[in-house]
């Protein structure tokens, strides 16, 4: 019997038992009462019984009902906080960089989302072991070191996309494992996120490889000016024509690491910090003028015939200090790899889709063999690295000019026959700058995006 029978059964027997009560007193204490009267009287009393259960009936079901509704809003407020913070759930774990894949006690995939996906190549399909996300060994052992350990793991993965041939990619993951825990001890799951450190690991090699390179070519004109000081102290000081060759051979290495040091000074302001370009509407053919007078006396060393052709009415959108040194290398190469009596020429002319200022610069040297080309633009990458140091060359050079080049928006590149000469390219967008006003507009850019060169 439910407990509402049971309470319709109670008030029925109480109400039956107090007409009964009601009845019996009534006629002890009124027998000679007429039987009309009488009933009048009960009809007035079991009306007036019949409104106060019928009311207080009433209070209680709509008691009931509010409460019902109470109950209902709160469940519906319930499940919609739920759903709200389900799918904002989902959206955070669909939106992160980061691959995150998480499973269960028994290696069962619980999530995957479409950055573990593409960073692992598994593309749509579906997943449900930890074995058809990865076959990977380290990502088994740092997942399964989790679960046995509670511990936090982490592991190195590699991925090369493609099938298998020279050109596929390389791509460095690393996963970061930790456990799941919907207690308060033991591990239900693990959670493994996975960034691409590619990239990173890559700035990391380069760094170091320009480290070594630094320090390499340093240790050379050092060794050198230390061995002839000693040697001058040994006495070689007093033989005057011997000495004055020595000193010239100290002081010309020295020119060399101030030039490297200054180089080297150059690449890393464009490379970490942020490099202000003043950009100005710069007359090109002045600006070469200007760029050949400072290296009149080297053209003329080598016999170089340096031929100014662009036109007078060219103007360029660059910052002038940055111009000239772009310039002002390419030249100096035009001049030391040319031949003897060679020629060298700088044009201008505009792309054929009007947005860019091609700026060449041709010499008439040996050129650069086309295994060489797609690298000359690193740092201290030298063909014929004799001839380069005794030209008094860096190699840091073109690796400038390049990621000047690139600051302006531009590019810079290189072809050439080997045997007739080689022509650089740089590429500057055609910017409206406020002309002849005297202003100047600035541009910033980070080094970081240019780090490759
Ligand atoms: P550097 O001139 O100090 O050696 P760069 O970075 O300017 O360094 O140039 C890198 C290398 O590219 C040079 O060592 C040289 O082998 C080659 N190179 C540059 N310009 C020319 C050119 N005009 N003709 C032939 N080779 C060149």
């Amino acid at each position: 019997m439910t407990q509402e029978r049971r309470q319709i059964l109670l008030a029925t027997a109480v109400m039956v038992a107090v007409f009964g009560l009601y009845e019996t007193a009534k006629t002890l204490l009124f027998p000679a009462m007429e039987v009309v009267t009488s009933h009048v009287v009960s009809t007035v009393v079991v009306g007036v019984i019949t409104i106060v259960t019928a009311r207080y009936v009433i209070r209680q079901q709509l008691n009931l009902l509010r409460e019902r509704e109470l109950s209902n809003r709160r469940l519906r407020e319930a499940l919609g906080d739920a759903e709200r913070s389900g799918s904002l759930l989902a959206s955070i774990v669909a939106s992160v960089a980061e691959g995150l894949v998480i499973i269960d006690r028994d290696s069962q995939v619980l999530l995957v989302n479409d950055a573990a996906r593409s960073l692992l190549g598994i593309s749509d399909r579906p997943v449900a072991r930890l074995s058809e996300v990865s076959r990977d060994p380290q990502v088994h052992r740092a997942f399964s070191s989790v679960l046995s350990t509670g511990e936090r793991a982490e592991a190195r993965i590699e991925i090369w996309s493609g099938s298998g041939d020279a050109g596929d990619q390389r791509r460095v993951l690393h996963l970061h494992a930790a456990p799941l825990r919907l207690g308060e001890v033991q591990t239900d799951g693990v959670v493994g996120a996975l960034i691409d450190i590619t990239k990173l690991e890559r700035l990391e090699r380069v760094r170091q490889e320009f480290l070594a390179n630094v320090s390499h070519e340093l240790r050379t004109p050092l060794a050198s000016i230390t061995a002839y000081i000693e040697t001058l102290l040994d006495g070689a000081i007093d033989d005057n024509e011997n000495s004055l060759r020595f000193l010239h051979t100290i002081q010309r290495n020295a020119e060399r690491m101030r030039d490297l040091v200054n180089d080297v000074a150059e690449l890393s302001a464009i490379e970490t910090g942020r490099v202000r370009l003043n950009m100005e509407n710069l007359p090109l053919r002045r600006v070469v003028a200007e760029v050949f007078n400072g290296l009149a006396h080297r053209g003329a060393r080598y016999g170089i015939h340096m031929r100014n052709l662009v036109d007078e009415d060219c103007t360029v959108a660059a910052d002038p200090r940055r111009l000239e040194q772009i310039l002002t290398n390419l030249v100096d190469n035009a001049i030391k790899f040319n031949r003897p009596g060679g020629e060298l020429r700088i044009t201008a002319a505009t792309s054929d889709d009007g947005q860019y200022t091609l700026i060449r610069v041709r010499d008439t040297g040996p050129g650069i063999a086309p295994e060489h080309l797609p690298r000359v633009f690193e740092r201290f990458y030298r063909v014929d690295k004799a001839r380069s140091r005794e030209a008094g060359g860096t190699g840091l050079g073109l690796a400038i000019v390049k990621h000047l080049a690139r600051a302006h928006g531009g590019e810079a590149y290189v072809t050439s026959e080997p045997g007739s000469g080689c022509e650089f390219t740089v590429k500057l967008p055609v910017r409206p700058v406020a002309a002849n006003t005297g202003k100047s507009s600035t541009a910033e850019f980070t080094g970081r995006e240019v780090a490759n060169g």
